[in-house]
């Protein structure tokens, strides 16, 4: 058994997106907004430019659950989505010099 072979139905997906939705106007959430900090490149957004992400995509059985999402910037969220999970890293923060 590996979880992460698991394939979801729509039905699941549409689940879980229902729960997104719900998850973002929760305090919870705004809390982590407010932070204005992307969990990928660690740099920071005003909090209106934080999406929220699945570490594990919902079409990869990921759920929506509070350890299975983190704000992400537009960019990260834009870049992750066209990288097969796995093979996605964030680009590394700059160095302070
Ligand atoms: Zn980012």
């Amino acid at each position: 058994m590996n979880e992460f072979m698991y394939i979801p139905d729509d039905e699941d997906i549409r689940l879980e997106k229902n729960k997104a939705r719900e998850l973002r106007r929760s305090p919870w959430w705004k809390r982590k907004c407010a932070k204005g900090v992307c969990y990928y490149c660690k740099n920071h957004f005003p909090a209106s430019d934080l999406t929220m992400d699945h570490i594990v995509p919902l079409s990869r059985g990921g759920k929506t659950e509070k350890n299975n999402v983190v704000p992400c910037c537009k960019k990260c969220n834009s870049e992750k989505k066209s990288h097969l999970f796995m093979d996605w890293q964030p680009a590394a923060p700059p160095e302070n010099k």
